[in-house]
């Protein structure tokens, strides 16, 4: 019976792709810790100091303004 070994085959691939569409939409990235799920995208902001992008939870804010990092925030605030 061709058919029912053709339809086991099926069902596989289905899985296999299934799975591995699931894998590939994984928002975590590698290196980082990920984070709990049920969030959204993660809102991007940019750094007012060199104008690098960096994810929200991870900015520094000060005045209003968003930096990627503490020595940014700092050095724009010495100039004033
Ligand atoms: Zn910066």
């Amino acid at each position: 019976m061709g058919l029912i070994r053709l339809l086991i085959i099926a069902v596989i691939f289905w899985i296999v792709f299934s799975a591995l569409k699931d894998w590939l939409n994984r928002p975590s990235q590698p290196g980082r810790p990920s984070k709990r799920a049920g969030g959204a995208i993660e809102q991007m902001v940019k750094c007012a100091y060199c104008g690098l992008h960096v994810p929200e939870s991870e900015a520094v804010r000060a005045d209003g303004r968003y930096y990627c990092s503490n020595a940014h925030r700092d050095a724009r605030s010495r100039h004033g």
